[in-house]
């Protein structure tokens, strides 16, 4: 298979690893907006060549947007406006906006929408990594607008690396990734800037940063230009769960200044049932 990968950041990279690891990639296209970033993923081997965007999907079998998720929003139709057999599909963090987008286009049947649940903090060419998907989860979306050989390519791809595949239609979707992953990451700038403008010495922070509070903050080093769009795209679901999450802050907080050291004991173990969850 010769599958192209617009945007060759961490996931589009990481894929392009995976993938041509595994043998499911003959040949790897990259197509990026920075000549920057094609350099180096060249260097990096993680792409076998580079090509404009309309030279590559007439030569993939596949092609993968993988860049930030505003930028799918022009890029998606006019990829679709040049398939001819070939499948389209993105990696990326929302769904509804762009599965919207492309609703009515000629060749919605060619694309299928999707979302790899695995990523790090950090951006760029540099940043891909081999086996960041392995066993992980793959999030299609809205499948039955899809054409069926357009899905089973994308399942094999997925399993191929190997990650498992599961179904949702793309509302439920981007409420779910408002709750697992998009609030984390407000959360955890938001923790960031309070440490950062109580403790004004840096180097203390360093000092006493412990492994909780390293990985508690991790993912405030993650990159404006990735979430922003994300943020803008799913706004009202994100406020939502924003808004959840401030009132249990204010349970918390109320019950420091009440001193209802009982009452904090029990919503903790109510918190750790999460362990079953996740284990
Ligand atoms: P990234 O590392 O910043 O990579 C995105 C790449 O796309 C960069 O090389 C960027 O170049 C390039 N780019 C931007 N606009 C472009 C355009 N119009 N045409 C071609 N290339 C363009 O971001 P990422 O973390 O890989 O995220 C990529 C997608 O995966 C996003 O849609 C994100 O929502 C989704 N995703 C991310 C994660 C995660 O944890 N990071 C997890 C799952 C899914 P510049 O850097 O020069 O702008």
């Amino acid at each position: 298979m010769k599958i192209a990968i617009v945007g060759i950041g961490l996931i589009g990279g990481s894929l392009a690893i995976s993938l041509k690891e595994n043998g499911f990639a003959e040949e790897i296209i990259g197509v990026d907006l920075r000549q920057e970033n094609l350099d180096k993923a060249i260097r990096r081997r993680l792409i076998d060549r580079e090509a404009d965007l309309a030279k590559a999907i007439e030569e993939a079998d596949i092609i993968v947007l993988s860049t930030p998720v505003d930028a799918m929003l022009s890029l998606l139709p006019k990829v679709l406006d040049l398939v001819d057999q070939q499948v389209v599909m993105d990696v990326g963090s929302t769904k509804m906006p762009l599965i919207e987008k492309v609703a009515n286009h000629p060749k919605r049947g060619r694309y299928v929408a999707s979302h790899p649940m695995a990523g790090t903090e950090y951006s760029g060419p540099e940043a891909a990594i081999p086996n960041l998907f392995d066993h992980k989860c793959t999030v299609l979306c809205d499948v039955e607008n899809s054409d069926e050989d357009a899905i089973a390519l994308v399942k094999k791809l997925y399993e191929s690396i190997p990650m498992g595949v599961t179904y949702l239609d793309g509302i439920a979707h981007d409420i779910h990734t408002a709750y697992v992953s998009h609030i984390s990451h407000i959360s955890s700038f938001a923790l960031a800037l309070t440490v950062l403008e109580k403790e004004e010495n840096e180097k203390r922070i360093f000092e006493l940063a412990s492994g909780g509070f390293s990985s508690t903050v991790r993912l405030a080093k993650s990159s404006a230009d990735m979430w922003i769009p994300i943020f803008r795209q799913n706004r009202d679901n994100v406020l939502d769960v924003l808004d959840e999450h401030i009132n249990q802050l204010a349970r918390f907080r109320s019950l420091l200044i009440k001193q209802d050291f009982k009452k904090f004991y029990e919503l903790i173990q109510e918190s750790n049932k999460i362990k079953k969850i996740l284990s």
